[in-house]
């Protein structure tokens, strides 16, 4: 057992709240948590940015800089500053007992010196999550003899639209709802402080807290005995996963033994694993395919969503794509032809990409997208931000076609594992060939992190043409795997 340290921040009793085997994980075992991966920092960093943008909407705010290790630092600053009566503070520190938290804005109300705590989210409406977190806060603070009369969520406004980031944010007064909960917290903190007083680690089943609000980091020392493909794997399965799971089901084998109001694809899963053979409905594949026309356009996109718009008429998340592939197969007796599009700089990409995109699309033949809905959305919002393309985009749209329903309906392989992504299908029925292991961009998320790193100012040239080649051969791979599903179904 390690020393349990004489005060813990907000961000690690809230894993308290949230599974108890999970704060003592993190103070004995913290050598059970993986290093923190790209994508979890990236939203750390996003977290961060939007912090840093919502300061901008309170000029006379002062903010606290010391770091987030320097308690002790932060806690005098704040003392000092709130002595001086200073009406906004950003960051500022305070504890009681054990438990530290830094608060995001913090407002004296002159007339009546009392304070108003508001928390900044990065989302775009109020989360369950986001009560108990603020209230967590609002005891540190109150508790601490700061006397609170508000207290809000700052959160993203999905209505808003670049450039006019004047309602960037939404404040929702949630200070009811931390009522409510108030009373809750202390009893809550006793049982987090008592068990990490325990010499052993509490006997916690994993359970849907291991999932939600994110996958908790101990997640692969906790399910180290679910086995690679087990019943979280099902499809469309969500929260029944967890009846059969209390039922002591793990296993797709043990799953066939039960009374459970499995769905017919479910039921399908569960069939072919048991068995092990492969699932092919050749009639109902030829009879989609024959609504394909050839030349067959095959199309992935890779898009930015960023949480603060920077596009024209984009709100928070909206997707804007910066680059596309597209193989072209004539006729069946021809080889495919390529294209690619990758903007490289910090501009609007649609301006150039909708020209590239109309050229390499023609206009006759189907459009093939695996998941055709992702693509279809964002030559809709392409649509509606080009008049002088409108209707030529809306075309594209027409002509999408979708293998996904087709392999999920007609197709199941067990190497599949329960997933119907083109990252699961491909290598299963085309072989390792198409895997995309070992790729330095491999899924959307490295892309869209290859996007920003490759319009950053600091990048150096041989940086960027190495980046832009993992960014060209990722997207080509997506449309290149594409082409040979279809060569495959064709073969069927
Ligand atoms: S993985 Fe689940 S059981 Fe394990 S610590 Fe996290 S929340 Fe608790």
């Amino acid at each position: 057992m390690k020393p349990i340290p004489k005060l813990l921040s907000k961000t690690k009793l809230l894993r308290g709240f949230r599974c108890l085997k999970a704060i003592y994980l993190t103070i004995h075992h913290p050598e059970l948590e993986p290093p923190v991966d790209a994508a979890t920092q990236a939203l750390f960093d996003q977290g961060n940015e939007v912090g840093r943008e919502a300061r901008k909407y309170y000029p006379d705010g002062v903010l606290i800089n010391n770091q987030p290790w320097d308690f002790y630092g932060a806690l005098s600053t704040t003392q000092r500053l709130i002595e001086n009566q200073t009406t906004i503070l950003f960051e500022a520190a305070f504890a009681y007992q054990r438990c530290y938290a830094r608060i995001d804005i913090l407002k004296l109300n002159p007339e009546t010196k009392r304070f108003h705590l508001i928390e900044v989210k990065s989302t775009t409406k109020v989360k369950p999550e986001h009560i108990t977190d603020t209230a967590l806060q609002a005891w540190i603070v109150s508790k601490s003899g700061i006397p609170l009369e508000k207290i809000s969520i700052l959160h993203l406004n999905s209505e808003c639209r670049y450039p006019h980031l004047d309602n960037l944010f939404k404040e929702v007064d949630i200070t009811d709802e931390v009522r409510a909960t108030y009373l809750s917290i202390q009893p809550k903190l006793h049982e987090i402080f008592t068990t990490l007083q325990q010499p052993n680690i509490p006997n916690i089943d994993i359970g849907p807290y291991c999932l939600l609000p994110t996958v908790c980091p101990f997640k692969s020392h906790c399910w180290q005995n679910i086995p690679e493909i087990s019943i979280f794997n099902l499809p469309q399965i969500k929260n029944k996963k967890w009846d059969l799971y209390q039922q002591g089901v793990i296993h797709l084998s043990d799953a066939n033994a039960i009374d459970f109001d499995f769905s017919e694809l479910q039921t399908r899963v569960l069939n072919y694993e048991k068995t092990g053979e492969r699932f092919i409905d050749h009639d109902a594949i030829q009879k989609n395919l024959s609504t394909w026309q050839f030349p067959l356009v095959f199309l992935d996109f890779e898009t930015v969503n960023p949480a603060i718009p920077r596009f024209e008429g984009c709100g928070p998340y909206h997707h804007v794509p910066f680059q596309f592939s597209v193989h072209v197969w004539q006729t069946p007796n021809e080889k495919t032809t390529h294209t690619a599009f990758l903007h490289e700089t910090n501009d609007d990409p649609r301006e150039t990409l909708i020209p590239a995109l109309l050229k390499s699309c023609g206009t006759s033949g189907s459009i093939v997208a695996y998941f055709s809905q992702f693509e279809s959305e964002r030559i809709q919002a392409l649509a509606d931000y080009s008049q002088e393309h409108k209707q030529d985009l809306e075309n594209l749209i027409t002509r999408m076609v979708d293998p996904l329903p087709i392999i999920r309906d007609y197709v199941y392989d067990r190497a599949f594992a329960g997933s119907f992504s083109l990252k699961s299908v491909a290598p299963a029925l085309l072989g390792e060939s198409q895997s995309y292991e070992g790729m330095q961009i491999a899924n959307g998320n490295d892309a869209q992190r290859g996007f920003e790193q490759l319009i950053s100012p600091d990048i150096s040239f041989k940086e960027k043409e190495q980046l832009k080649e993992a960014m060209l051969a990722y997207c080509n791979k997506d449309t290149e795997v594409m082409v040979e599903l279809a060569k495959w179904l064709f073969r069927l």
